[in-house]
């Protein structure tokens, strides 16, 4: 429910507010239509009406590369556990986007819990934006019901024509209210606005692939030895885009990096990617998934039907971005449609 407003105009001031005390970060233009999350310094440097970023807000949760220990095993024989945080505000988050934190929130916090991302999540504060019109035709967030908030957020801000309702879903959003001073109390008109904002969303955000959110784990089931997959591993680069973009895709390598001597260096998380050959091979040679199509029905069925068993959710958020990233151009819709169609 939402309980306070703020106007337009105090957007700017609500940026200040927040960067004289620690780093924001928001939607950024890159040009030709495409978006980065970035450190801003100002109000000015947000592009609030944008697509998907090209990374999600992923990278600041679990880094792409990170520091997970220090050693020296010269004289002293240290080790040292690191955990790279830092204070940071995260405006204008899409609510496919905070899903897809909601679901890194449950896999790492299931056993054996994941302290570095903890910690991390721990010192993040975010602030959802709603998407008033459907992105593009790569996006598919209302068939994954991604399209309205569900929380996650520690404020939510949705506009409306002369300022955006917020609701305030933690303490910490609270804080925010209390001490910027820049919030008022949500008049009947615009509660009325926003309601009508949600009714006017029901004709626009629409699931354009026939299936329902309960269903679709079956399908990855009942399709397990399709034809499509050969298909799609026929095309398929391997290169791991798809992986990477993806704001669900959690898997790491772990690695040491010596320094020259080679008695100091650094223990580190980097991401990892199942589209790579060597992801799934063990000692002797052996892979779980040494062909392409193999491996691209992995990914699939890690989004849509191995978690539904483990964590009762899709990881999949509905964003677009493996789509829009693909070089070789495999549509998650469009594969949805042709295992529907081959299942009949
Ligand atoms: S981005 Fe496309 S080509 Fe690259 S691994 Fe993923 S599906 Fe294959
Ligand atoms: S599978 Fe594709 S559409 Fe789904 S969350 Fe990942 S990148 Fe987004």
């Amino acid at each position: 429910m939402t309980q306070v407003v703020i106007e337009k105009s105090k957007l700017a001031d609500l940026i200040s507010f927040l960067a004289a005390s620690q780093k924001v970060v928001g939607p950024v233009s890159l040009g030709h239509g495409q978006f980065k999350f970035a450190e801003i310094s100002s109000f000015d440097d947000l592009a609030l009406d944008y697509i998907p970023t090209i990374l999600p807000p992923k990278k600041y949760f679990m880094p792409q590369h990170e520091t997970l220990l220090k050693y020296d095993l010269g004289k002293g024989q240290e080790m040292q556990a690191v955990v790279e945080v830092e204070e940071l505000v995260l405006f204008g988050v899409h609510t496919c986007d905070l899903a897809g934190i909601q679901c890194l929130n449950v896999v790492f916090s299931d056993r054996p819990k994941d302290l570095n991302y903890m910690l991390r999540k721990n010192h993040i504060t975010l602030i959802g934006l709603e998407c008033n019109d459907y992105c593009d035709s790569y996006a598919n967030c209302a068939m994954l019901r991604n399209h309205l908030p569900k929380g996650g957020y520690d404020l939510f801000f949705s506009e409306l024509s002369d300022c955006y309702a917020v609701d305030i879903n933690t303490h910490q959003g609270e804080l925010i209210v209390e001490e910027s001073g820049l919030f008022a109390p949500a008049s009947a008109a615009a509660q009325e606005e926003l309601a009508a904002l949600r009714q006017a969303k029901k004709a626009i955000f629409k699931s354009e692939v026939p299936i329902r959110y309960q269903d679709i784990p079956r399908l990855f089931d009942e399709t397990f030895e399709s034809d499509v997959w050969t298909k799609i591993g026929e095309k398929c680069l391997s290169c791991g885009n798809c992986t990477n973009v993806c704001p669900t895709c959690y898997c790491f390598a772990v690695m040491d990096e010596p320094e020259l001597d080679l008695t100091k260096g650094r223990r580190v998380g980097v991401w990892d990617s199942c589209q790579h050959e060597y992801f799934a091979k063990i000692a002797g040679g052996e892979s779980f998934r040494e062909t392409r199509a193999d491996r691209k029905r992995h990914r699939f069925n890690r989004k849509f039907r191995y978690p539904m068993v483990r964590y009762k959710r899709v990881f999949c958020t509905g964003c677009g971005r493996c789509s829009r990233s693909c070089m070789a151009k495999i549509d998650l819709k469009e594969t949805i449609s042709a295992l529907m169609e081959e299942r009949g």
